[in-house]
């Protein structure tokens, strides 16, 4: 744990332990130096992306005097500003909680958050029924996290739904789980292990052309796994995807 020691060796035997013990410390040490070498490199590659168009974007504006073609323009620089904007956003949060920036731990109340998020869901989207069979559902885990995680997980749900999301409350043993089914293209055994890491899609295009950030996913976990909490992907009855987050119950 941070901030503790060990004791100083006194015998042959402590002093071989004490070398095994440095030695596993070095191998977690290099494994968090690759990762955050890999995450940087990551980052600043998908930044660049918008900000290469915005600026080719703004020169074609810059030197064509058309009117109508400038309203285009500026219509494709304003998306890719706020794609940038998302993903400086994504990037700060991972950043705090990474830093160990946690907000402390509270009951959330889940049912009613999850019934708040199907409202939040943006006019259009497919048809969302909540399936619980508990009138509440308390969490351990913080009010803005959980409006993250399902707002993350409805947004992809409907993003790729082709008519249909069911979100279903658990409360069992402990745990307090919601299950988010949808009947899309789901997504392939290969890919189920790493959907949940920084900047990773399936398919590059359809992400892309939908706007996502790749982060929506790795904050889902971030949020979940720091309470303690378990996410999981796989297949909906429907061939769909299937979300599932768990919390420890609140008493
Ligand atoms: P993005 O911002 O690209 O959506 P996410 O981290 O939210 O990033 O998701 C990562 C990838 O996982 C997506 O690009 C997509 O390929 C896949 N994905 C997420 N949710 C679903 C879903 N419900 N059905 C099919 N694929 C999904």
């Amino acid at each position: 744990p941070p901030g503790s020691r060990l004791p100083l060796p006194t015998s042959h035997d402590e002093l071989r332990a004490l070398a095994q013990e440095f030695n596993a410390l070095l191998v977690r040490q290099e494994e968090v130096s690759d990762r955050l070498r890999r995450f940087t490199g990551d980052a600043a590659h998908e930044l660049r992306s918008p900000v290469a168009s915005i600026r080719v974007q703004a020169e074609v504006a810059v030197t064509n005097p058309d009117p109508e073609l400038a309203q285009e323009t500026l219509s494709d620089i304003l998306t890719e500003a706020e794609r940038l904007s998302s993903l400086l956003d994504g990037l700060l949060s991972l950043a705090r909680s990474d830093a160990g920036e946690v907000p402390p731990a509270e009951p959330v109340e889940v049912v009613t958050e999850v019934r708040d998020a199907v409202e939040r869901l943006p006019a259009g989207a497919p048809e969302t029924r909540v399936s619980t069979a508990v009138p509440q559902a308390w969490a351990s885990a913080e009010h803005a996290e959980v409006q993250l995680v399902l707002d993350n997980l409805l947004r992809n749900a409907s993003r790729y739904a082709n008519g249909q999301i069911v979100v279903s409350v658990l409360a069992a043993r402990g745990l307090v789980r919601v299950v988010v089914d949808d009947d899309g293209p789901g997504i392939a055994p290969e890919h189920r292990a790493k959907v949940f890491d920084r900047f990773y899609r399936v398919s590059d295009d359809r992400a892309r052309t939908s706007g996502g950030t790749g982060l929506g996913l790795a904050m889902v976990a971030e949020a979940v796994r720091r309470r303690g909490g378990r996410v999981r992907v796989g297949e909906s009855p429907d061939g769909g995807a299937r979300f599932e987050v768990s919390w420890r119950a609140a008493r």
